[in-house]
């Protein structure tokens, strides 16, 4: 990781025939990249080229203010275990603060919204303790499940890190989240809270979650109640834009490439889709694996299809300012299990974990609609997203105002990796074929480790540290530049 005292410097360019580094893609991935370079140009002299086909910088990382919202279309949460993303945050003078201890949440089940909460009131607790004996949704099963899968985790918490992945390879069997589950009679904890966590946090179903990113996700996510998460005063936002102004400079955005060019299977530069012919000595390939594997069509067949294998789930989020809460005093969220006559799958209420995310007495709620629910709405204008989807939270929400401050729709066809069982291995074993198979090539991205914001901003930090030392030693193993 860089220090503190490293951050980039504008002031010497290097010399124009000084070895180059291109990134593709400026998502989290890419702009770690990119900072790193930056913060490394001092030593290495190297050029530093972004290429962003969209006209925004920051991917999934998507941040906008709207009416003095700080309203966010993706990544929302920064988890303590994120050391490399709190890092950068605080090389980037982004101030951190911790969300709430108190957590609370309301599950929908018959009818009506059973209340859930951590570290709240004495009647809270009474709350909770009524849902867990009472709510159609909770079992003693269940219950008991869960105990049993919270001693399997905690057994094994030390390997389940966002941070370094690698400890946890051997839990990647192969398996499906719900095939784990099966396995270790896990059923009735899985119907009565894991599957809506999952739905949550990575829209999408345990079927489709593999089992090592599934205890990953349930462990430091919900199912330890130590667990805690970060963010910006402003949101998420704030670290995005400060990623983006520094690495401003070097980012190109409205240039899509097409082609990521191997000669004699080293990687020698790109071709933008306007045809331009971009020489570097080496790549950066920070997108997702789909298009990863689009624009790489002479890597070898079978490392090609490890990036075909990576799968994603889709959701659609819409962001609503408001003038009032609409959720239950002291509830962040209302979750519709699977099977609700609902086509929601969570509403939550963002300005009660960032505060300055809405301006004072104002509140900032998103709605999420996952999988098929989702591309059905991707096809509809935002007026319309945004019309059926208020519609939809006024028969759960009795205040939700039939004409918001403002709604926002952010439409994500590829959302959360999710990382389906065997991934982690095989990724890492394509990454590590790749030195041979194709020099001066790096993958940056969240598929290539635990998917996360963390996953995919030490991967941009990583490949950068991997593609200095790859020009250093092509330069004769002199100091690059010298
Ligand atoms: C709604 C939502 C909520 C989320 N919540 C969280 C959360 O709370 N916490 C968390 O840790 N993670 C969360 N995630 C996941 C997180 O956002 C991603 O894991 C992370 O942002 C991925 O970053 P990336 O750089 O790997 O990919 P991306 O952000 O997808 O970046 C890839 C970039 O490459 C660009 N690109 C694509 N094709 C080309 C091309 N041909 N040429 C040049 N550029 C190209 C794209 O435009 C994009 O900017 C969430 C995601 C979504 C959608």
């Amino acid at each position: 990781m860089v220090g503190p005292d490293t951050r980039p410097t504008r002031n010497q360019e290097p010399r124009p025939n000084a070895p180059s580094v291109l990134v593709v893609g400026a998502g989290a991935a890419g702009l770690a990249a990119a900072w790193t370079l930056a913060a490394r140009r001092q030593d290495s002299n190297c050029r530093i080229q972004v290429l962003e086909a969209s006209d925004r910088i920051g991917g999934r990382m998507f941040c906008e203010e709207v009416d003095g919202f700080h309203v966010y279309g993706g990544a929302s949460v920064i988890h303590e275990s994120f050391a490399t993303t709190r890092a950068l945050a605080r090389e980037l003078d982004v101030e951190l603060r911790p969300g709430p201890r108190k957590k609370g949440g309301q599950g929908y089940a018959n009818g009506r919204f059973w209340g859930l909460y951590v570290g709240g009131s004495f009647r809270q607790t009474l709350t909770t303790l009524r849902t867990m004996l009472f709510s159609p949704q909770h079992s003693l099963g269940g219950n008991l499940e869960f105990m049993r899968l919270f001693s399997m985790l905690r057994k094994r918490s030390e390997d389940l890190d966002f941070e370094d992945h690698s400890r946890m390879l051997d839990l990647d069997t192969g398996q499906s989240f719900a095939e784990f589950a099966r396995a270790n009679s896990l059923g009735r904890y899985l119907r009565q809270a894991g599957e809506l966590d999952l739905n949550c946090f990575a829209a999408a179903s345990s079927e489709q979650v593999g089992a090592a990113y599934g205890m990953a996700l349930l462990w430091l996510w919900t199912v330890n109640p130590a667990t805690r998460s970060y963010l910006p005063r402003q949101g998420i936002g704030a670290l995005a834009k400060a990623l983006a102004d520094a690495c401003a400079g070097f980012i190109r955005t409205s240039t899509p490439v097409e082609r990521i060019v191997l000669e004699d299977g080293r990687a020698r530069g790109v071709v933008t889709a306007s045809g331009e012919s971009i020489r570097a000595d080496a790549v950066i390939c920070a997108t997702t694996a789909s298009t990863a594997a689009r624009i790489m069509p002479q890597l070898p067949g079978e490392l090609r299809a490890v990036l075909d294998r990576v799968s994603y789930s889709a959701c659609c989020n819409i962001a609503f300012g408001l003038d009032a809460n609409i959720l239950a005093e002291g509830s962040h969220a209302g979750l519709f299990p699977p099977g609700s006559p609902t086509f929601l799958t969570m509403v939550t209420n963002l300005a009660a974990t960032t505060p300055d995310a809405a301006p004072s007495g104002k509140t900032l709620v998103h709605a999420l609609v996952i999988g098929q629910q989702a591309q059905a709405l991707f096809a509809l204008s935002d007026d319309e997203v945004a019309r059926r989807v208020v519609a939809e939270m006024r028969r759960f929400f009795p205040a939700m105002p039939e004409r918001p401050r403002f709604a926002k729709v952010y439409r994500w066809p590829e959302a959360i990796c999710l990382s389906p069982g065997g991934m982690l291995n095989a990724v890492h074993e394509l990454r590590a074929r790749l030195h041979e198979c194709a020099p001066g090539l790096f993958l940056a991205g969240d598929y290539t480790r635990l998917p996360s914001l963390n996953g995919a901003m030490k991967s941009g930090v990583e490949a950068t540290e991997a593609s200095l030392s790859y020009v250093a030693s092509a330069a004769g193993g002199a100091k690059v530049g010298s």
